[in-house]
């Protein structure tokens, strides 16, 4: 029987997983599609109960919904449960809803695949504390890096992950535009650069050592303010296009056992965004 698969989210229409998860499955020969449905933050319970009665053989779930949605599913995998987070829905053969977070795997297979995985003893810093981030900083965890810290413009929030992770230290920006020199891994994970359409720093990268790595975790634009700088000053960048990609194959994973072709999709998705 064919499956189906959906994202949802509001708003929803500027997704690019219908595209990703559809061209996947016509390259694979999968007889399956995945939908986009538009649902608003109070139609959220009904919209999970709609899937399941429909018989959705599983979902992704987008911002406003990655939390509120947790009430609503039977079991939550390890990461998403710490996370407080879900963004991966799978539908189990006993029929029982599964919630994953695929996001922070997605962002460390992304960056092993451009620097490989001989970099785990290194000082990663992790700017912003937000869903994003935190993910980030438990997968990471879960791969073996040993030294992670976490800047934050609101420190509480640096400071919460931290005490869960058991490891790094959290700090603010301007401790973190002071100790930038003393960091390899830097991760831009904050949504800084969005706001208001104008790309600012959240802090100065004035003391970038020009032999560090610097992700950032926006994807569109592909080269923002903060990679441009960090390139700029002599460093290797790595956008956020990889994280996202890699969290759909993940994600693909979970619900058919099999993991897409991330390369040539990076490659379609890079030109698609390039012509934006
Ligand atoms: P959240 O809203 O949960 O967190 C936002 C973070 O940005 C917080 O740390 C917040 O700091 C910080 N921030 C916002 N504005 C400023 C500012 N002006 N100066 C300094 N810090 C600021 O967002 P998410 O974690 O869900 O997402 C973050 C970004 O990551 C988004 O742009 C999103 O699009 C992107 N993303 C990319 C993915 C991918 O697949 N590539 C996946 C998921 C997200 P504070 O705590 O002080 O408010």
């Amino acid at each position: 029987m064919k499956k189906w698969f959906a994202v949802i989210g509001d708003p929803i229409e500027h997704s690019k997983s219908p595209e990703m998860h559809n061209t996947w499955f016509e390259e694979m020969n999968i007889d399956a599609t995945y939908i986009p449905i538009h649902v608003k933050p109070e139609q959220l319970e009904e919209a999970v109960s709609s899937l399941k009665l429909l018989g959705a053989n599983g979902w992704n779930v987008t911002i406003p919904h990655k939390e509120t949605i947790i009430p609503f599913l039977d079991e939550l995998d390890e990461l998403a449960e710490k996370m407080g987070a879900v963004n991966t829905v799978v539908r189990t053969e006993q029929g029982k809803l599964k919630g994953y977070n695929t996001d922070g795997k997605g962002f460390v297979h992304s960056l092993e695949e451009a620097i490989g995985n001989q970099h785990r003893e290194k000082q990663v810093l992790i700017v912003g504390a937000g869903g994003a981030a935190r993910g980030i900083a438990f997968a990471l965890k879960q791969y073996g890096y040993k030294n992670i810290s976490i800047a934050n413009r609101t420190i509480g929030k640096a400071e919460a992950i931290i005490n869960e992770l058991e490891i790094g230290s959290a700090i603010n920006l301007l401790q973190a535009e002071q100790t930038l020199d003393s960091f390899e891994i830097i991760i831009q994970a904050t949504s800084a650069g969005l706001a208001n359409g104008d790309f600012q720093l959240p802090f100065s990268l004035e003391k970038l050592q020009p032999e560090a790595i610097v992700a950032d975790i926006v994807y569109n634009p592909l080269k923002t303010y903060f990679l441009n700088s960090a390139e700029k000053l002599g460093a290797r960048t790595v956008n956020g296009l990889g994280m996202f990609v890699h969290q759909g194959a993940i994600a693909f994973e979970h619900w058919l056992k099999q993991y897409p072709n991330t390369n040539s999709m990076i490659k379609r998705l890079t030109e698609r965004l390039e012509g934006e």
